[in-house]
């Protein structure tokens, strides 16, 4: 990292803390990530000095508020390389609202019976059953990309799925368990040649490496503030303008009109025709100044951070004959998280016993369930890092599961684990 581990680490004081008696480690990034002083701050700030709704009152703090909320939607857009700033840019609540605004606002006026989504084996229930909805509502077909062995797209299979019938290909960015960073310029290619849109679920990968939309040529692009040292409750759509204009909006009410009779209605600008109601003012602008806060470490050095862990992790669980892992073998083809399964224990039981020493990892399916179908297992484990992780970390997550190891069969022959799964 440009600033030193240690400098970064003390914008995070959870990472002091104790948990069950020991150093707390965090390695549920994937999940959320930790929020630095400089960002949770500016609720201190807000709520202090310019809390106000926005967009409606002509007074001092109202348009405090207001400028420092559309501010945030130029960065994010900023961010993310999308030249119509915040016009391109919708703040939602999450990801999974983002993947909703799309299919309610475009899916289900545009899909009928003749046309078919394709997404892929390896997706997060947040497009699964966000466009299974859309596919039940419209009578469009689903087809899936499938997984290969060493956890890529089989791009074979995209070639063959995404044709003429084809309207929107929707797609992680980056997988949630294995890592993959898949080829996004690629199948937005494939989907173009065939006048599909594509979608790109990018939960994953806004938090972790550069982003450029515009370059990816995607024409959504999904993202949730608290994976990328932002708070919860906020989170981003990226749309091509023209395409934001023609779609529906998805909720109704307050500030998403221009004008309102009696009989009907009709639409703010960008990106305010999408959201309705009071937002989350105070979440936008500290998604704001964590942009802030990633760009002045810089996105190619979160990247090489994230590859650099990734590897050291995989190449020393690799070693362990009781762990198999899953996904690409190469740390740089894969974001910072690995899982894993340790031979003959639960997952869930792993993370348990990890917790009781103060390591945090998450454990389960993952909201991918047809993913773990696929791999025919029933869950994974799954540790991930973020720019505060060091190798160090990594290193007492491996000494701990050594120590599972070692005195695992003896507890789960004892009272005690028997007393805990009753
Ligand atoms: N897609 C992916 C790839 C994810 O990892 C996640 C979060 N686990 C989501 C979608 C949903 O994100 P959120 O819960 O913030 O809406």
């Amino acid at each position: 990292m440009d600033r030193e581990d240690s400098d970064i680490r003390d914008d995070f004081p959870v990472l002091d803390r104790r948990v069950n008696g020991s150093q707390l480690t965090y390695l549920d990034n994937a999940a959320t990530t930790q929020t630095p002083k400089q960002v949770y701050g500016v609720y201190e700030d807000f709520y202090s000095q310019y809390n106000a709704n926005i967009h409606r009152g002509i007074h001092d703090l109202s348009h405090e508020a207001s400028v420092a909320y559309e501010k945030a939607h130029d960065k994010a857009a900023a961010f993310l390389g999308a030249s119509g700033g915040r016009t391109e840019m919708v703040f939602t609540k999450n990801t999974t609202e983002s993947i909703n605004l799309v299919a309610y606002g475009l899916g289900l006026k545009e899909l009928g019976p003749d046309d078919v989504i394709v997404t892929t084996e390896m997706e997060h229930h947040a497009t699964l059953v966000t466009w299974q909805q859309i596919a039940e509502k419209t009578g469009a077909d689903i087809r899936y990309i499938e997984v290969t062995d060493d956890g890529h797209l089989d791009m074979d299979h995209a070639d063959q799925i995404i044709d003429e019938q084809t309207a929107i290909v929707v797609v992680a960015h980056v997988s949630n368990v294995l890592g993959t960073i898949n080829p996004i310029t690629e199948l937005a290619a494939l989907a173009h040649d065939n006048d599909a849109y594509i979608l790109a679920d990018g939960a994953q990968s806004a938090p972790t490496r550069p982003v450029d939309v515009e370059s990816l040529d995607v024409d959504f692009f999904t993202f949730s503030g608290h994976k990328m040292a932002g708070p919860t409750g906020i989170g981003g759509l990226y749309g091509k303008k023209h395409l934001l204009e023609e779609m529906d909006p998805f909720l109704y009410g307050g500030e998403m009109i221009d004008h309102v009779s009696l009989q009907n209605a009709t639409w703010n600008d960008l990106p305010w025709k999408f959201e309705a109601g009071t937002p989350p003012i105070a979440e936008g602008i500290a998604l704001g100044e964590a942009i802030d806060y990633l760009e002045d470490i810089g996105m190619d050095t979160v990247r090489r951070h994230e590859n650099e862990l990734a590897q050291y992790a995989l190449d020393a669980l690799e070693t362990r004959e009781y762990i198999e892992t899953y996904g690409p073998s190469s740390g740089t083809e894969r974001t910072g998280l690995v899982s894993f399964n340790v031979d003959g224990i639960h997952g869930h039981d792993v993370s348990s016993l990890l917790n009781a020493q103060g390591i945090a990892v998450r454990a389960g399916d993952h909201c991918t369930q047809p993913l773990h179908d696929t791999l025919d297992i029933p869950g994974s484990v799954r540790a991930s890092f973020y720019v505060y992780n060091t190798t160090a970390e990594i290193d007492t997550l491996l000494d701990t599961l050594d120590g599972l190891r070692d005195t695992l069969p003896d507890y789960l022959a004892s009272d005690r684990y028997h007393d805990s799964i009753a």
